[in-house]
This record gives C-alpha cells, structure tokens and sequence, in this order.
C-alpha cells in the first residue's frame, strides 16, 4: 500500500489502488491539493493552486 507523506503538514496520506500519477489529492488533514508525482515509491508535491479545472 502507498503512502505519501503531506508536504504541508507532514501527515502520512494512504493513497488508493487506482491512484496514477498525475492524479490530484487532498490531504485530509490540512486540506491542501497534492500533484501525484510517482509510484513506487509514491511521492507528492504541492498542486498548482491557480488550476480549477481538474477534468472530472
Ligand atoms: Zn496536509
């Protein structure tokens, strides 16, 4: 199972199976969007926060 550690608030996120990279999350913990940027093993970076649209 992958996790990332928050950049923000350094809480350690459980990303799902499906998670790819590219792929927006948001820290449960402080709210804050994370760019997806690996797998294996997984990491993340701050998310562009001028970006809204996200293609659901
Ligand atoms: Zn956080």
């Amino acid at each position: 199972m992958n996790t990332v550690v928050c950049p923000e608030c350094e809480a350690e996120i459980t990303l799902e199976a499906s998670t790819e990279v590219g792929e927006i999350i948001v820290c449960p913990d402080c709210g804050v969007d994370l760019e997806i940027t690996a797998l294996n093993p997984a990491a993340c970076q701050l998310a562009p926060m001028e970006q809204e649209d996200w293609g659901e």
